[in-house]
């Protein structure tokens, strides 16, 4: 198993909220998200807690079990909760909650795993690669964030804007017809989109948090293939070097509006050499 992955926090004071981690035939992305600072969040631990501990119970079932992905997500949820729940508020709108992004591979397939908007690619040998994501999030976001957009990053305005946008997005997370992530209730598991794929139709497999697939879903600077090949020639690092560089050139959200001008960013490249025919 020959992987290559990178993560980088938005900013060298900040913690990184973002986890990867890799064991034999699998590996596990999230994204954590949950309330900035001065927002009250029921959960003494934060945000980069909830991450790793998610991260590394997922890492332990999926070494320890056959049982289906969403099966581990389900008890992986239980179990964080478990460690928490008596010190904290976990019934709290702003308790720590991540995306999950996961792949495990067996002889004969690659099954995956996605729950809001981390990001896996399969490079299916065709033109374009197979896209793997949750839109909910994105879609229920659309309609709640025109003010917020429209405010230069950096602002006491948008800082404001961005707070309330927080609110109002908390009252939709795992609720029926609004968007679902990891967080305290382990049935958001059973929202998890989830597939397999016949092991010899991929070539490769890239799995993103938000703030790497930017790069392409937000601000278009190169195509799902691109990027599949700049990670294959050039690496995990380079990816996340040519986002925060775009960044760089847009620090106040202008050109492409975003909640925050930098990003936790993680990007993991799994390349699956195909078996010589004679
Ligand atoms: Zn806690």
């Amino acid at each position: 198993m020959r992987l290559s992955l990178a993560t980088e926090s938005s900013s060298p004071s900040r913690p990184n909220e973002d986890f990867v981690g890799v064991t034999s035939g699998a590996v596990v992305l999230l994204d954590g998200a949950g309330t900035p600072g001065g927002m009250e969040s029921g959960c003494s631990h934060g945000v980069a807690w909830y991450a790793r501990m998610l991260g590394s119970t997922l890492l332990a079932e999926v070494t320890q079990s056959v049982a289906s992905l969403t099966e581990l997500l389900t008890r992986s949820i239980k179990t964080v909760a478990s460690l928490h729940d008596f010190t904290c508020d976990l019934t709290h709108p702003g308790t720590p909650s991540a995306t999950v992004a996961m792949l495990r591979r067996t002889d004969d397939s690659l099954e995956w795993l996605v729950l809001a908007d981390s990001v896996i690619i399969l490079d299916t040998g065709t033109a374009e690669p197979t896209v793997l994501s949750d839109d909910r999030l994105e879609r229920i976001g659309a309609l709640h964030r025109a003010e917020l957009d429209a405010l230069p990053n950096g602002t006491p305005e948008h800082t404001e804007a961005l707070r309330r946008y927080i609110e109002v997005m908390n009252g939709h997370r795992n609720r029926e017809g609004g968007f679902w992530t990891a967080s305290a209730d382990p049935l958001a598991a059973e929202q998890s989109l989830t597939g397999t794929v016949p092991a010899d139709q991929v070539r490769a497999a890239a799995l993103l948090s938000d703030g790497a697939s930017r790069l392409t879903d937000l601000f278009g600077l190169v195509t799902w293939r691109r990027l599949l090949d700049l990670l294959a020639h050039d690496g995990p690092q380079e990816l996340i070097t040519r986002v925060r560089a775009a960044e760089h050139d847009d620090p106040r959200g202008t050109r492409w509006p975003r909640h925050k001008t930098h990003d936790d960013a993680t990007a993991a490249f799994w390349p699956f050499p195909q078996p010589r025919h004679p």
